[in-house]
């Protein structure tokens, strides 16, 4: 059943993302019917949020069980915006395959009654709200002249960015998230000496319901999409080995290799924005984890030139960047990119020039990792957007520029294999992983939600993509 809209582009960025997902080799494959549907599909998923929230545990400093109890105490009494019931069977699962993950489900869409009253949040606190968030302040765009402290209102998202901060009301196209109480009065809202902070609706009956992990167990628990766990296990370090995150922050995946690593070992964690990294030892020192060294740094220029005093020596573990070629057991570039596989998105506001721009830049950071990296090391490139280009397309030129490196199989594997367009090959592209949004669930037919089912939590998820290399 469809609850929102599918995901608003603009029409170029969407016309473009067609030509993709019907290209002539995946179209000549599955006929071109399958693929419009799946497109279709797609845009819809991506509105929607995934069936599970996914948390990793830090099992550096306490083992699953332990936290999956001291998880589901620290969760029981949440008041999570739905009835008793429906709160009560929202229990954190054991992830099959993954002993550090725990899943938990995120029920809805619920049926919930339009209010009289209604303010309008922006895109990015809508899909926040979407995954167990309150209403912040600085995300309320439109406000009603009665907004008043404990007044009950009906909270909308702006889809296509058109309301303006301060209206009273909005009449563009926008999608209902829920109800909640007003904690704040309009005029505390758009205080004009400045961005105010805090709750300003506190969600009470919500579209979907799942717990808010604002500040619980923080240095247990990382909430992370799923795929993103899957990297860190595929990129597999062990403790005592040098590894390279090359665009790290905020250092969900840092934290997780350097846990994997027993916290013994060095891992060099690189962001080019400063305020992001102070944010990334924030949470490595939340973890407890003493073995990331976090340096804010372009890495396209992480590699020492020839004429730098660090060139032909080997890299002692105690220095920043600019490091040595070959310094690195494994490196991982989770790239910057067009970001289209995040979920629930009910707008995309980049322009197509923008989701063009992320190629050539992932090449660059490309080519320096694998300087970075030594012979027999592992590189792992991930991203979270779905395009030909950014994923399967980096995979075939990477090939053809690198002969030093060849394609490795993942483990877990729980992804589908790489999509057709880019030519590679069959045996290629089973090798790659790519996560492709697919909806489920839905309002049954007696009215009740339904609990999404564990199985179909690997596939229910964001959309994203791995490819492991191994250098020779
Ligand atoms: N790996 C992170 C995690 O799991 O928490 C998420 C990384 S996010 C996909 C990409 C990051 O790349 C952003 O934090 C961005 O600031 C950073 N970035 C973009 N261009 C960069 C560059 N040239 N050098 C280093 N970092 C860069």
């Amino acid at each position: 059943m469809l609850v929102f809209p599918p995901v608003a582009l603009k029409a170029d960025v969407r016309d473009h993302l067609r030509n993709t997902f019907t290209n002539e080799e995946l179209v000549s494959e599955v006929g071109e019917e399958v693929a419009d549907r799946e497109f279709d599909a797609l845009l819809s998923s991506l509105s929607h949020p995934p069936s599970f929230s996914c948390v990793r545990i830090n099992t550096h400093l306490a083992p699953p069980q332990q936290v999956q109890h001291t998880l589901q105490q620290e969760l029981t009494g949440q008041q999570l915006g739905g009835c008793h019931g429906e709160e009560a069977s929202l229990v954190p699962l054991p992830h099959s395959q993954l002993p550090d993950v725990l899943m938990l489900p995120i029920l809805g869409p619920r049926r919930v009654c339009v209010l009289d009253s209604e303010v309008v949040v922006g895109a990015q606190c809508g899909s926040s709200v979407l995954r167990g968030a309150h209403v912040f302040a600085p995300g309320i765009l439109s406000a009603p002249k009665t907004l008043q402290v404990g007044g009950l209102v009906s909270v909308f998202s702006d889809v296509e960015n058109k309301c303006t901060r301060g209206a009273k009301s909005f009449e563009g196209q926008k999608v209902f998230l829920g109800n909640g109480v007003c904690e704040m009065s309009r005029s505390e809202v758009f205080c004009s000496k400045g961005p105010i902070r805090g709750v300003a609706v506190r969600m009470t009956d919500r579209l979907y319901i799942t717990p808010c992990f604002d500040r619980v167990l923080p240095h247990l628990v990382f909430l992370q999409n799923l795929p993103s766990v899957v990297v860190g296990h595929v990129l597999g370090p062990r403790p005592g080995e040098c590894v390279l995150d090359m665009c790290a922050a905020p250092g969900g995946k840092t934290t997780h290799i350097a846990t994997l690593m027993s916290n013994q070992g060095v891992v060099v964690a690189l962001d080019k924005i400063r305020s992001k990294v102070e944010k990334l030892r924030e949470n490595a020192a939340k973890q407890h984890l003493s073995c990331i060294q976090a340096f804010c740094c372009n890495s396209i220029q992480a590699v020492a030139t020839p004429t730098s005093p660090s060139q032909n020596s080997t890299w002692d573990g105690a220095n920043g960047p600019p490091f040595p070629e070959e310094s690195f057991d494994r490196v991982l570039l989770d790239a910057p990119c067009s970001g289209l596989g995040q979920r629930p998105n009910m707008a995309v506001s980049c322009s197509l020039k923008e989701i063009c721009s992320y190629q050539p830049l992932q090449r660059k950071l490309f080519s320096t990792a694998v300087r970075l990296l030594k012979v027999g090391g592992v590189l792992v490139y991930s991203t979270c957007t779905v395009t030909l280009a950014e994923n399967e397309e980096q995979v075939a030129w990477a090939l053809r520029t690198f002969p030093s490196l060849t394609l490795q199989p993942q483990e877990p594997h729980l992804g589908e294999q790489g999509m057709l367009g880019a030519g590679l090959s069959h045996d290629q592209r089973r090798l790659l992983q790519r996560f492709h949004p697919r909806m489920r669930g839905g309002v049954a037919s007696d009215g009740h939600t339904p609990m999404p089912c564990l199985d179909d939590a690997d596939s229910d998820t964001i959309g994203f993509f791995i490819a492991k290399f191994v250098k020779s």
